[in-house]
């Protein structure tokens, strides 16, 4: 029997074919695919042809054609639906990627090769894409350790295997942590739930077979339960169990695991002569330095502070007018929050929430991809790995553009959160090849016959994803690796950050939010109270997240702590976190720093973008409006089709003409008045 995930896919635009996948096949093709990527390693670093940027650098972007084939169909169910088999491979592929990773950039032969073409860059006649190609392959290759040699060229070797192993078993025990708990909630506990919140309460408690509503840890079911249930003890319980996730001790417990994480980052770093781990991971990105994102995040921690502590005393006037002594705690400020959002703005989540279709949001942030870059949507009858999925065909002007995937509801075997991730990847090396993208969500899936409603947040997140989307759909270079979103990681929250813009378009909200049960649209009223109240309690986000960045931050800007959670404690009481608000995403369960590398010192990458993104968006209003042509052709040029072609300022400056100040951050979440 052959392998279907070896063989040449005729699938439509070679989408992986699901149906006749089965997990028994992804180890056999993984080997398979990792053997025939080395050979081609081997083949390039052991070419008796002196280095020429086709054989080495070119031969290189495709050495792992298959692989890349194989792994990204295996990590889109791995995350989006993942299973007791599939964990498993997870952990057996892990160490041996990071040790094929290393493998490679350790390689002698093939570095010298790199070295070589580097050295000669401006005699070998190149274009610009290809210059930066070289620039980040030679640069890429000196940073994972081509230089050393001997027992130091080991331990990294070591240290990196490990910290791939670690990274995976972070994230299992946070998923394990999340499944297992529920709480059970009695008839009366439903009291001051708004039907919404029933509905997904009665769905968790039937996925769950127990035997009523319950409430779970998936952020669209706790973060409403937290909003309005009047029953505080029901409150803290929930949010103790959902602040304890990977700290609950046994086996799925973090702490240990982030600790050592850290000082193996740090030992990385070391070993390649950097001072500590945000000097090396910083080298990289736009902020280029520890004080620059300090200085960033600082600029904004004081107002939203200020902020936040004049909302905690409105808030804890409330506590004692219901008759409670004490101090607002953290499980009570989403729920006065939400009382006083109902009182000052009028506007109450569920009075809201029938005009937040699903199905009509998808409509919408296809629409404005329309009217932005005239991009169409089509249907696309193809096996997916889940009855949930949806799959459409992009084209412009009639012709195939990319194939995008959403993947929207909640289920347990979905990690949390929500993503973008390419299965296929845009590059012309390889003939035309255009991308398969795939959004990822955590949406509260309806019972039967009831529409997917969403909370205006969850609104905002599949806008933000399909910004990201959008940034894989629309790419056009020649090299996959810095083909659409390989950009800085301070970078990449540009498009999808800005993408949430067009939802607090009047016109869009107008013309896609309608009743689920009558169809009218969102009354001009309570749209106006909607867009007056987007900023509101923007001090207790901003604070719950600028906390979180500074303690990534300060755990890799200097010498691992010896104890991770009392570091966080001491980061947390330098800065006078305020009493009721927690961090976003504390220690134990923080996936971005400890899941894997990527958001690693890399926390404060969504306020760094968003300085840009709410500039970026001025700059439409400044030239004709959210739907200005001129504007939308400049963005895609320059940003959106760009990949990584050139670096992040450069693009960035082309657009706009200038780099921006924190100014229209701080105006965009209403902190401006506070900031003098
Ligand atoms: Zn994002």
């Amino acid at each position: 029997m052959t392998n279907p995930l070896l063989e040449d896919w005729t699938t439509p635009f070679d989408m992986p074919p699901y149906d006749r996948i089965t997990d028994d096949d992804y180890a056999e093709a993984f080997e398979a695919a990792m053997a025939e990527a080395r050979a081609n390693i081997a083949a390039i670093a052991d070419d008796q042809e002196a280095p020429t940027f086709a054989n080495t650098i070119e031969a290189l972007e495709r050495a792992d054609e298959t692989l890349s084939k194989v792994l990204s169909a295996f990590y889109a169910i791995a995350g989006a639906d993942s299973n007791d088999k599939r964990e498993a491979l997870q952990r057996e592929f892990s160490p041996k990627l990071a040790a094929y990773g290393s493998e490679i950039t350790m390689n002698k032969a093939l570095y010298d090769r790199i070295a070589a073409l580097w050295e000669q860059k401006d005699k070998l006649d190149l274009t610009d894409e290809q210059k930066r190609v070289l620039y980040l392959t030679h640069r890429g290759f000196v940073r994972a350790g081509a230089q050393l040699d001997g027992v130091e060229r080991d331990r990294l070797k070591e240290v990196k295997q490990r910290l791939a192993v670690l990274g995976t078993e972070f994230t299992q025990n946070l998923l394990a942590d999340e499944r297992s708990w529920f709480m059970e909630l009695t008839e009366d506990d439903l009291e001051g739930l708004p039907g919404f919140v029933v509905d997904t309460a009665r769905a968790a408690g039937e996925e769950k077979g127990a035997n009523g509503p319950v409430v779970t840890l998936s952020r669209s079911l706790i973060v409403p339960f937290l909003q309005f249930s009047p029953r505080r003890e029901l409150r803290e319980r929930a949010h103790r169990a959902w602040t304890s996730r990977g700290m609950n001790g046994g086996k799925t417990d973090n702490r240990e695991i982030a600790g050592e994480i850290l000082k193996l980052r740090e030992e990385r770093a070391k070993l390649l002569g950097y001072e500590n781990f945000a000097a090396y991971k910083l080298e990289t990105e736009m902020a280029k330095s520890p004080e620059a994102v300090r200085d960033l995040l600082l600029q904004v921690w004081k107002p939203a502070k200020a902020a936040a502590e004049a909302d905690a005393a409105v808030l804890t006037d409330m506590l004692h007018e219901d008759g409670i002594n004490g101090d607002l705690e953290a499980w009570d400020w989403r729920y006065y929050s939400e009382k006083r959002r109902k009182i000052e703005h009028d506007l109450d989540e569920a009075e809201l929430k029938p005009y937040l279709q699903l199905d009509r949001m998808i409509e919408a942030a296809f629409t404005c991809a329309n009217r932005l870059f005239g991009l169409e949507f089509r249907p696309l009858d193809v096996p997916g790995y889940h009855p949930d999925v949806r799959t459409y065909e992009v084209l412009r002007n009639g012709k195939h553009l990319a194939v995008f995937i959403g993947d929207y509801f909640a289920r347990g075997s979905k990690r949390s959160g929500a993503w973008c991730s390419a299965m296929r990847s845009q590059q012309k090396l390889a003939g035309d090849i255009r991308p398969v993208v795939i959004n990822v969500c955590n949406f509260a899936k309806p019972e039967k016959g009831k529409p997917a409603l969403l909370s205006y947040d969850d609104a905002r997140t599949l806008f933000h994803e399909f910004g990201h989307a959008l940034h894989q759909m629309l790419s056009d270079v020649t090299y996959e690796s810095i083909s659409g979103t390989s950009v800085a990681r301070d970078f990449v929250e540009l498009p999808s950050q800005l993408y949430e813009h067009w939802l607090e378009v009047p016109e869009v909200l107008g013309e896609f939010a309608t009743h689920a049960e009558t169809g009218e649209p969102m009354p001009k009223d309570l749209l106006d109270r909607l867009l007056a109240a987007t900023t509101y309690d923007a001090g207790h986000s901003t604070v719950e997240y600028v906390a979180s960045a500074l303690v990534d931050l300060e755990f890799h800007d200097g010498n691992a702590p010896a104890d991770a959670m009392a570091r966080q404690q001491e980061v947390l009481d330098e800065l006078g976190m305020p009493k009721a608000i927690g961090m976003r995403h504390a220690t134990p369960h923080f996936a971005h720093v400890f899941a894997g590398d990527g958001y690693s010192c890399g926390y404060y990458s969504y306020m760094w973008s968003e300085v840009m993104d709410a500039d970026a968006f001025e700059a439409f209003k400044e030239n004709g409006g959210a739907f200005d042509p001129a504007m939308a052709e400049k963005l895609e040029q320059n940003i959106l089709s760009a990949g990584g072609s050139e670096e992040a300022d450069v693009l960035y400056t082309r657009f706009r003409g200038k780099m921006p100040g924190v100014e229209a951050l701080l105006k965009g979440r209403g902190l401006l008045d506070d900031a003098a």
